[in-house]
């Protein structure tokens, strides 16, 4: 299950930094992961300092669904 990334996000990039498989974008409010590129690895839900990352289980259908429109549209986070 990917994980997706809520509105509490602050753009500090620190998640993008450490993802292996470069799934986060930069939505214009947050980062979004998309979720058809996150290999589910966990690794960003740890690394964020405002626990603004979780797994689609916990996730709202509201910011999973964000995450999935926006990271079509949105810069990748390390072009
Ligand atoms: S769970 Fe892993 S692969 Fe998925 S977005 Fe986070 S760091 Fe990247
Ligand atoms: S680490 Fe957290 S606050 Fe920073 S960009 Fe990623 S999701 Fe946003």
């Amino acid at each position: 299950m990917p994980s997706v990334i809520s509105d509490s996000c602050v753009k500090c990039g620190a998640c993008a930094s450490i993802c292996p498989v470069s799934a986060m974008h930069v939505a214009a409010t947050q980062y979004v992961i998309n979720p058809d590129v996150c290999i589910d690895c966990g690794a960003c839900i740890a690394e964020c300092p405002q626990e603004a990352i979780s797994t689609d289980a916990e996730a709202t259908p509201e910011a999973i669904k964000f995450n999935a429109e926006q990271s079509k549209v949105c810069p990748n986070a390390e072009d």
